[in-house]
């Protein structure tokens, strides 16, 4: 192909000038009225944001089509970033933001008597993810665009993403996130872009005529899978990174068998039936339920996505798969896509014939494997029959795989039999696959998510792996985009910023550094807390909006949202916050600080604790905020559906950030970072990233308390009791046998019993009860802390200044470094 000679033939047009207000209302009105079909006297606002979202559209895709020419010209090494999930957040302003024309849109947009903030608050956020591990790939997707790195996302389309909740009786309530009910003008659908995806059936195996054996994957029943494209563009002179989405169809002819038949009702059954594939995302984060459902959605997505990546290739290098890990790498976002590997040895071997030992080094040299969680009930397994029945040829290759590398390993450590069989890709004892394990043995690179959680990773998940593969492990911290979590979420503060010392952190958040020497500046920093006191308000706002709760003015803002899970503890925040009230019962006089305690998150819908954690908060709010003798001093907010439009209002206006997992638990965390970049300060346990945060900020400037993970690891193997601390501290004996006698719920006082057993006879497997005095201390330093507001300021300052690492852009440029050796493209010439 010559892309000189197409490039003439099809040049790229000239961009519309925003600067010029007239050029802009003429193209929204053309847009309104020739693609959404609306007369813009009286469109409505929604009309407004579809209007909007289309212009923008064509000139995402015009910097999608620059970019595309470019990468092909210059045959550059490719990213492709492989996702179960994603959480990109609404896209207007991101996009007016990243093409700095916010204020031209506003303008524009006021002369036909339309607010610009209105009409954003129309889109829906794409929930397509969870929380952590989606958000982090859609900062990822961002960065890459950013810093130019020539990058592919590919995931799943569902039609239902993560369930949007509300609070009835205190309870959460699961709804259906219908997102895709009005449309999603933002992606574009590629009918020609296709690939079956196959189930089932068996395998035979013959000889052909070179007398090699082959294997053939026969009588399988098929899917088709559908791309829907979203353009993900940087700020500024970014790149244009495709995510590709896959949406499930029904193969034609599937239904045809049924047509001849005459039995229409059954065609229809079998085509939403394969249509349910891409239906519905579990709601489900760190614990996972081995349904089939899941694994033929695993499979389809990472079929659908290698069809794409070696049509893409033999493009451009026909007949040269040896040269795959050279031009592209594959980066796996958790074991989710780890069929990811079978899935190219079977291409290579049985559609392109090459030899095993030359597939399995082109394999494992393209994959590399991030891993989220030491959790043991996170930790990825498939029944063996299951996938037997469901992929047949996939399991005669793991098998093949696991007797080599067993083969291997042997030769290593001979005669260690238990080496061996922690090893093995297939846990024999409970007939599953390990997915981990597989990852691990087809990937070039493997790596943690911070620093303790990659050395945990290294000495506790995978010790045998360490020693066998001595480099394949290393740590890439997590990051944030400050373009999302300070630019676009808190335009005050970045204003500020902007003003004291330009806007290069946009793009380079180390240069934040430069607002040290403020720290102390008596203007500035009086400036800073009214801009946190507008983000309080407005926070304030929504929360009486959304759960009917009156924060205190001039209060404490404490915040912990992030999934419902015992190992992130709101649990012991919650008991602390029972404590609390005691004290102020106790003693009315009493002037301890006001505080308004705000929670936010969604829990597994099966997932009992959680919901009963749930459940207490909402029946503490009940008891706490109606008491005349606290009301004043103490308020309790659960705010539903948390999801990334809620964090970018409740992140910018808190004061404190409630990071307290058991430490060992938490692989990183990325809320921490976020709150940190906008100002808040941070309590929190020495877990995941937060102790490179304590590096960073310095230890002066967060609040650490509870045990470490060595140490919650030492007291385990002692034996903990928890009935110890109980017997131990009468506040938090009393606390708790308020919660467990139903204190808070005196119609039906053993609501909260399993809860507290949980606790003292379960044998509180998150420490609660140990960190519990430690928690308490430590709150009170951050009371005495906050009654002196120069101070509070000036920490706050710092944490600010002092975020540079946790960029996504930082995180970006150590994978493209250390993992996938790919570089950055210098801008294609944009328009703009
Ligand atoms: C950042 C973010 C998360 C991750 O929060 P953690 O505190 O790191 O668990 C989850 N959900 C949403 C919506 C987020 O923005």
């Amino acid at each position: 192909m010559n892309h000189e000679i197409r490039e003439e033939l099809f040049p790229l047009s000239k961009c519309l000038d925003f600067d010029n207000v007239e050029d802009v209302k003429t193209a929204l009105v053309n847009t309104m009225i020739r693609v959404v079909g609306v007369d813009p006297q009286i469109a409505s606002p929604r009309e407004w944001y579809v209007t909007l979202a289309y212009l923008m559209r064509g000139h995402l895709s015009e910097r999608g089509m620059h970019t595309a020419r470019d990468q092909y010209g210059k045959d550059l090494k490719r990213v492709y970033y492989l996702s179960m999930e994603y959480l990109p957040g609404r896209r207007l302003m991101k996009h007016l933001l990243d093409m700095r024309i916010e204020p031209q849109m506003r303008a524009a947009l006021a002369c036909f008597k339309q607010d610009l903030d209105e009409i954003c608050e129309q889109e829906k956020d794409p929930a397509l993810g969870n929380g952590g591990l989606g958000r982090l790939a859609a900062c990822f997707l961002d960065s890459m665009a950013t810093q130019g790195y020539p990058g592919y996302g590919y995931g799943i389309r569902y039609e239902f993403g993560m369930f949007s909740q509300t609070i009835e009786n205190g309870q959460q309530v699961e709804h259906a996130e219908n997102w895709l009910q009005e449309g999603n003008p933002w992606e574009v659908v590629r009918h020609e872009i296709t690939y079956p995806v196959r189930f089932g059936g068996r395998v035979v195996h013959f000889n052909d005529e070179l007398g090699t054996e082959s294997a053939r994957w026969i009588e399988t029943t098929d899917v088709i899978a559908e791309a829907y494209d979203i353009m993900e563009t940087g700020y500024g002179d970014g790149i244009a990174v495709t995510l590709r989405l896959w949406s499930a169809r029904s193969t034609q002819d599937f239904d045809l068998r049924y047509f001849n038949e005459g039995n229409y009702i059954d065609a229809v059954k079998e085509k939403t039936v394969s249509e349910t594939l891409s239906k519905v995302l579990y709601p489900m984060d760190t614990t996972l339920m081995g349904q089939e459902l899941r694994l033929k959605q695993e499979y389809f997505f990472v079929s659908a996505s290698l069809q794409d990546i070696f049509r893409r290739f033999r493009k451009t290098h026909p007949g040269s798969l040896r040269l795959l890990p050279e031009k592209i790498v594959i980066q796996l976002n958790d074991t989710h896509p780890a069929l990811a590997i079978p899935e190219m040895m079977r291409l290579l071997l049985d559609e392109h014939k090459l030899s095993w030992d030359e597939a399995w080094c082109i394999t494992r040299n393209t994959f590399a494997y991030t891993n989220h969680t030491l959790l043991p009930e996170a930790l990825e397994t498939w029944p063996i029959s299951m996938m037997q029945a469901l992929l047949p040829r996939h399991m005669e290759i793991i098998y093949k795989i696991n007797h080599l590398f067993l083969q291997e390993v042997r030769r290593t450590f001979p005669g260690d039999g238990d080496k061996l069989k922690r090893m093995s890709l297939i846990d024999d004892e409970r007939q599953r696959v390990r997915m981990a394990n597989l990852a691990v043995v087809g990937s070039s690179r493997v790596n943690g998510v911070a620093e303790l959680h990659s050395r945990l990773l290294r000495e506790r998940v995978f010790p045998e792996f360490d020693v066998f593969y001595p480099n394949k492990f290393v740590n890439v911290t997590n990051g944030v985009t400050q373009r999302r979590w300070l630019l676009q979420s808190n335009p005050p503060l970045a204003e500020l910023i902007c003003e004291a010392i330009g806007d290069a952190w946009i793009t380079d958040l180390n240069r934040l550094r430069d607002l040290e020497s403020m720290a102390e500046d008596a203007s500035f920093s009086k400036r800073f807390m009214e801009i946190k006191d507008q983000a309080k308000k407005r926070n304030a706002a929504m929360i009486a909006q959304r759960c009917g709760v009156a924060a205190i003015p001039g209060s404490l803002f404490d915040t912990h949202i992030k999934r419902i899970h015992e190992y992130k503890r709101q649990l012991l925040n919650i008991l602390q916050v029972v404590a609390r009230y005691n004290r102020l019962r106790a003693n009315p006089s009493s002037d301890l600080l006001p505080r308004t305690v705000i929670f936010a998150g969604k829990s597994a819908p099966g997932y009992f604790m959680a919901k009963k954690i749930i459940r207490l908060i909402n029946d503490v709010a009940e008891i706490v905020n109606h008491d005349p003798i606290t009301r004043d001093s103490l308020k309790v907010a659960f705010v539903p559906n948390y999801n990334i439009s809620t964090a970018e209002i409740l992140i910018p206006g808190a004061d404190l950030s409630e990071q307290i997992s058991t430490a060992g638990t938490e692989a990183s965390g990325t809320g921490n970072m976020k709150f940190a970049l906008n100002g808040a300060l941070t309590i929190g346990t020495l877990d995941g990233a937060n102790i490179e945060i304590r590096e960073e900020v310095g230890e002066e400037n967060i609040f650490i308390f509870g045990l470490t993970a060595a140490e919650v690891a030492a007291r385990k193997a002692q034996g903990y009791n928890p009935w110890d601390y109980y017997n131990a501290d009468p506040e938090l004996r009393q606390v708790l046998d308020m919660v467990r006698d139903g204190f808070f719920c005196c119609e039906e006082p053993d609501r909260y019993r399993p809860l507290v057993e949980n606790l003292l006879q379960g044998g509180d497997a998150f420490m609660l009860l140990a960190d519990f005095r430690s928690y308490m201390e430590t709150q009170e330093n951050v009371d005495t802390l906050y009654r002196d507001q120069k101070l509070w300021a000036k920490k706050a300052i710092l944490n600010v200044a002092r975020m540079g690492k946790f960029s996504s852009d930082r995180s970006i440029h150590t994978y493209a470094q250390d993992i996938w050796d790919v570089t950055q493209m210098t801008p294609p010439p944009h328009c703009k």
